[in-house]
């Protein structure tokens, strides 16, 4: 008979362990005699990173697949809606260089190529809208600062697409809560002084402080940038891709609003700066605002002159906390009887908020495929790094997109993010072929991409890129649908920014009265 996988031990609370650990009880039903024992152990000592505050869309199924209320989750984690990304001074750099990536699809997407229409009528032709402007109704209800949803919109459902920023400590605590009290999730306080391991190379027990020794059959590496399991113990190299990504510090501070009702801003705002880029998240009593740069191509004095002046005076009251980063992920994420997610397997840079996304898409396949014996983990192993090593490649490129479209040229930063050295070949291929053809679905053909084809073309046309369509020119011949589209995209914006109600208006009425319950 072989041996059952029976116990889970998830190492580290912070959004990574807890999501781990609600993901895999939720479905494996822990706290039932037959069931998958779930435990999770953190050390108060250590404490978690706490920043990591943007989410993508996939959170809202996450949240509901774990059983909360979205209502609990806005009251309790400072959240509000997120309604994408606005990209100010990537492009050009001047003051009123900026593009959204919504959301929200392109309308008629996939079916209809309006990228293609949209190339045609925007060449040449200032007057026409941007892009994410001209296919989309979600930039205009972010311009007016409106939520994405009406309160009689039920928990979860969205009149358009939305993601969260929300406070990355009360998340943590959140999850544990729900883990511990709904989901039979066992929680151990204590420091890991050192991982055991056996003669195979697998992980025999966990030698804690206080707790004796903690065994279990399967062992989650969520204990972040220290990378306890995966990297100190088991020895799994870092691959890092600061050739391709040069991000290396950030300088975060939260910065209180002037005023209660001060309004909220559906979408996240980056900001490129001379060598980086600031994030901007508003939260309900807050903005988190960071500064993220390459050490290589400037002095932390100059970030912090850059990340004060966008800041303002508030500022003065402010200490920022800098934050090191190596861009880069591990050669294996599984190894034997364990799998790192979150910072122990790697991390990029905050662009695009992949980092809670992957490890909301690790947890799940962990969950999914929770192997039923040792004896066939292996097999799960490999298809787990085979499918997550894909999916850092594509979030490197797609990272990697926004910076080599840059024509700023006021920093070396600028030059050396657009030197075809630095750009991944993969990338290199996609970019020879959208020069002729708008990205699609063909070129994203795996079950396990991370970004769809909108969102490419989003970014491209965002920052400026232009098809050359005279090869082509069937392509736009058939101008009828697409005319119907931008109509119908205009009609949308015309109806939503007349009936949404103000982002803080919403989130002050969800706080009092609740969303409706699905
Ligand atoms: C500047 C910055 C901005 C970011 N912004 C975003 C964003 O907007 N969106 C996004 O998706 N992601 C973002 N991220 C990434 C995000 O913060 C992380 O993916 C997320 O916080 C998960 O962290 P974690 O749980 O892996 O690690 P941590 O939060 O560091 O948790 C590690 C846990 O391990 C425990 N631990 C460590 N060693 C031991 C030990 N020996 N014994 C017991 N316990 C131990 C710690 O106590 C802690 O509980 C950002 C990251 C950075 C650096």
């Amino acid at each position: 008979m072989s041996e059952r996988i029976k116990s889970v031990c998830i190492v580290g609370g912070g959004s990574a362990g807890w999501l781990a650990a609600a993901v895999i009880a939720a479905r494996h039903r822990a706290g039932h005699p037959d069931d998958i024992e779930v435990t999770l152990i953190e050390s108060e000592a250590i404490g978690i990173l706490g920043v990591g505050e943007g989410t993508w869309p996939t959170m809202r199924n996450t949240l509901r697949k774990i059983g909360v209320s979205e209502t609990d989750f806005f009251r309790e984690c400072n959240a509000s809606f997120k309604q994408g990304a606005k990209f100010a001074r990537w492009a050009s750099g001047a003051e009123d260089d900026f593009y959204y990536h919504p959301l929200v699809l392109p309308e008629g997407f996939p079916s209809l190529d309006l990228a293609s229409f949209w190339n045609h009528y925007a060449t040449g032709n200032d007057s026409v809208p941007s892009f994410s402007d001209a296919v989309c109704f979600q930039e205009a209800v972010c311009e007016k600062g409106l939520a994405p949803k009406l309160i009689t919109t039920a928990e979860y459902g969205c009149v358009a697409n939305y993601a969260y920023h929300l406070d990355a400590n009360k998340f943590a605590q959140f999850l544990k809560k729900h883990c511990t009290a709904k989901l039979g999730v066992r929680h151990v306080i204590d420091e890991v002084d050192e991982v055991a391991l056996a003669g195979n190379g697998d992980v025999s027990h966990l030698v804690t402080r206080r707790n004796g020794d903690l065994r279990a059959d399967l062992y989650v590496d969520c204990t972040g940038f220290n990378a306890l399991l995966i990297g100190k113990a088991l020895g799994v190299p870092f691959r890092p891709c600061t050739d391709v990504l040069f991000i290396d510090r950030a300088l975060a501070v939260q910065v209180p609003y002037d005023t209660p009702d001060q309004p909220i801003v559906p979408y996240t705002v980056s900001t490129a700066q001379t060598n980086g880029w600031i994030w901007d998240i508003g939260l309900q009593n807050r903005r988190g605002v960071g500064y993220v740069y390459s050490s290589a191509h400037g002095s932390p004095e100059q970030a912090e002159a850059e990340l004060a002046a966008y800041v303002g005076p508030a500022i003065e009251a402010l200490q920022p906390r800098e934050i090191r980063i190596q861009s880069g992920h591990r050669e294996q994420f599984w190894k034997g009887n364990c799998v790192a997610v979150g910072l122990s397997a790697g991390f990029l840079e905050p662009l695009e908020a992949s980092a809670l996304v992957l490890i909301e898409l690790s947890v799940e396949m962990i969950s999914a495929m929770l192997p039923a014996t040792r004896e066939t983990m292996p097999i799960t192993a490999r298809r787990f790094n085979e499918i997550t090593r894909y999916r850092w490649d594509r979030i490197i490129d797609f990272l990697k997109l926004h910076y080599c479209l840059s024509e700023r040229d006021d920093s070396d930063f600028w030059r050396d993010n657009r030197d075809p050295a630095t750009i991944p070949d993969s990338l290199r291929e996609q970019l020879a072929l959208w020069r002729y053809r708008a990205p699609g679905d063909q070129d994203f053909s795996s079950n396990n991409e991370m970004f769809p084809a909108a969102s490419y073309q989003y970014v491209l046309f965002g920052m400026g890129f232009k098809m050359d369509l005279s090869e082509r020119s069937y392509l736009v011949r058939d101008t009828g649908r697409a005319d119907e589209a931008f109509r119908r995209t205009a009609a949308l914006k015309e109806k939503w920014t007349r009936t949404l109600p103000k982002n803080r208006e919403l989130i002050d009425k969800i706080l009092e009265y609740g969303m409706a319950r699905v």
